[in-house]
């Protein structure tokens, strides 16, 4: 007979970033609901009301639509003071030019959030993150804050979870320790972390005339950049940067080749920085009997709403556990699939980045596709597919495939060709 929890069974999550919260969350929701009292203990030993990285799981904080939704279906409403700053529009500055893009259905909020307690050397102090809120949510919901490291995770007949001090027998693990620290497990689970890449980040005061609520996109400069991302979060800038080889003064290159140091503080402008990894893949072998793991620890969408991806796909394991039990061919038929079908769709995310990359790299192409977006500005929103894509692509907030089977519809190619035969305009600036 499968393995299934029963009353007092203890359920051990090791990590309390978003994936690790919400695994406890989506618990003992669906545990109230079965009428299961389970001990939920949440092993997390970072501060998350600590200014600086010590305190942050850095990253640029940006919610999806998707994610807002499913946090509100769980009963999880953004305090006020969590939210940072409700995103309106994307300008994407291509060499010289500017393409100002705003939200394509006003029904679909996005913000920003601090995920720790906000930049290092804030003059104003501290902010209310994001991922205390959460924590706090799953321990007013019962679960129980251990805030210490785990050292170690044995699998006997069931895992073992060892701290400096005590260990713990569980009658089921999750991992949700993300890809920016090792995984504790032991050899014998067999799971391999997902592949990851180097992102650079840093904060800055927001300059009194920069827009509150619109978010920047840089391309190509310096060389190696995928895309640089100027983020307001309130009284600040968050900058986010994705290439390959970035260098330690990454950030610094970037607002000199992009011409937009003189505009913004002066040195030393820094009030924070770092170097995180960001996961774009799937890990191996990521469940097994009595054991799964969830966020990045397990699989992401790519280079979008990590967030967002932390929230279902603990939701999808947590179900998997009360529906199939806790075997690992339960999660194989409840969880794997679900896993497997974000890896499709960052497939098609993939695709989609490198079509982005040629048309950047092609004069011909980039000239009629901004001109394919400047004439959509001027048609009705369920009009606008090249507009729709940009946004889906820069913000995450719909999957990878519905926007690649867009940006080859007729509608998308007609508008290219129209562009391809188009005149050189200037690109309506903001
Ligand atoms: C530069 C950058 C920008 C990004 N921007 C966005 C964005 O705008 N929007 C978005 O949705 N996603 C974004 N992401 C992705 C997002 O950060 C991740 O997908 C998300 O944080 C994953 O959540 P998680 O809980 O799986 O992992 P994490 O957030 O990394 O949390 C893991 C937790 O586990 C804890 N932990 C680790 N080891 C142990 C241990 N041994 N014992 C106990 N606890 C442990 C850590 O302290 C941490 O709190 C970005 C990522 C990067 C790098």
């Amino acid at each position: 007979m499968r393995p299934h929890l029963k009353d007092g069974d203890r359920v051990c999550i090791v990590g309390a970033g978003p994936a690790g919260s919400f695994a406890a969350l989506h618990l003992l929701h669906l545990a109230d609901r079965a009428g299961l009292s389970l001990e939920v203990l949440l092993f997390e030993p970072r501060d998350f009301s600590a200014p600086g990285p010590g305190g942050c799981n850095r990253c640029a904080g940006v919610l999806s639509t998707r994610l807002l939704r499913g946090m509100q279906a769980l009963g999880l409403d953004l305090p006020p003071q969590v939210v940072q700053t409700p995103i309106r529009s994307y300008a994407i500055h291509l060499d010289g030019d500017l393409v100002s893009i705003g939200q394509p259905d006003p029904q679909r909020r996005i913000v920003s959030v601090y995920r720790g307690g906000g930049p290092r050397l804030a003059p104003g102090g501290g902010v209310a993150g994001f991922d205390a809120f959460l924590l706090e949510q799953a321990v007013a919901r019962g679960a129980r804050h251990i805030p210490v490291r785990v050292r170690k995770v044995d699998l006997d007949a069931r895992p073992v979870v060892h701290t400096a001090r005590a260990s713990y027998a569980a009658d089921l693990l999750v991992l949700a320790t993300g890809v920016n620290s090792r995984a504790p497990l032991d050899r014998a689970f067999a799971y391999h972390a997902p592949p990851t890449e180097v992102m650079a980040q840093d904060e800055i005061l927001r300059p009194p005339d920069w827009p509150p609520d619109q978010v920047s996109a840089f391309f190509r400069h310096p060389p190696g950049l995928t895309f640089g991302a100027l983020i307001p979060k309130g009284r600040y800038l968050n900058i986010s940067l994705l290439g390959r080889r970035l260098s330690t003064d990454a950030v610094a290159d970037f607002l000199e080749a992009q011409g937009l140091a003189p505009g913004l503080p002066p040195a030393p402008g820094s009030l924070c920085g770092c170097t995180p990894r960001i996961a774009v893949g799937a890990a191996g072998c990521f469940f097994g009997e009595r054991w799964v793991a969830v966020g990045d620890a397990a699989v992401t969408r790519l280079y979008k709403d990590g967030i967002g991806s932390a929230f279902h796909t603990a939701r999808r394991a947590m179900q998997g556990v009360l529906e199939h039990g806790l075997s690992q061919r339960g999660f194989q038929r409840a969880y794997a699939p679900y896993c497997r079908a974000i890896q499709r769709d960052n497939l098609y995310g993939r695709l989609l980045f490198t079509c982005w990359e040629w048309t950047l790299r092609s004069p011909l192409l980039l000239r009629a596709w901004k001109l394919a977006l400047q004439a959509e500005q001027a048609e009705p929103p369920e009009r606008r597919v090249h507009i729709r894509v940009l946004w889906g692509m820069f913000t995450g907030d719909e999957l990878y495939r519905n926007l690649f089977w867009l940006s080859v519809s007729p509608r998308a190619l007609r508008g290219l060709a129209r562009g391809l035969r188009g005149s050189p305009r200037k690109v309506v600036a903001r």
